[in-house]
């Protein structure tokens, strides 16, 4: 620190200081591969991919790692009371990263809408790592394949922008929304 110079922040796990996704990746390899199975990441091959913004591939990141800060999460370490922690899209079960994502009837009709658009059986595995590798799997058009690997993306980060616009701004669950708001991503 010097007093004539303005403070920055600072990635310093790159050379030059920046931060990416693709450093930030590297970060977690190095400091997780001592605990993990050798191909506990192989998912990742179809993760890192550039086909969406990579906040929203960060995003899925953290949700196939069931790192995020759902409400079971907030209950555990104290954040909040048990009687706030239902789903907030079915009111019915406690808000879990599956429930959320997979589980919940909400959600379940978000991904039924899509396989249906696209004529496709597929029913999830049970866990999050399964659903991505067994969705990444599908059999599909080989010049669809992209539009199908985006479309799983979109629903995760629609998903989760729907639930966070209920919980802060008081909106609610618009299923015709989500349909628009994923088409619209798959065509960029
Ligand atoms: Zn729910």
């Amino acid at each position: 620190m010097r007093i004539d110079q303005v403070d920055t922040l600072i990635w310093k796990h790159d050379n030059k200081c920046i931060f990416s996704v693709k450093s930030f990746v590297s970060v977690l390899y190095k400091n997780n591969n001592r605990e993990v199975e050798p191909n506990m990441y192989a998912f990742a091959k179809n993760l890192w991919k550039g086909l969406v913004p990579p906040r929203v591939e960060l995003l899925v990141w953290f949700v196939i790692l069931g790192k995020m800060n759902t409400k079971d999460r907030l209950f555990e370490i104290g954040m909040i009371r048990d009687v706030d922690a239902n789903c907030v899209l079915c009111d019915a079960e406690w808000e879990s990263v599956y429930h959320l994502f997979f589980g919940c009837k909400a959600s379940l009709a978000i991904w039924d809408e899509a396989l249906n658009h696209w004529g496709v059986s597929w029913s999830s595995p049970g866990e999050m790592k399964g659903c991505f590798e067994s969705w990444m799997g599908v059999q599909v058009r080989r010049e669809q394949k992209v539009l199908w690997m985006i479309v799983f993306f979109s629903i995760i980060w629609e998903i989760w922008s729907q639930r966070n616009a209920i919980i802060f701004k008081c909106g609610k669950f618009d299923l015709k929304k989500i349909k628009c708001n994923v088409a619209a991503r798959a065509l960029q």
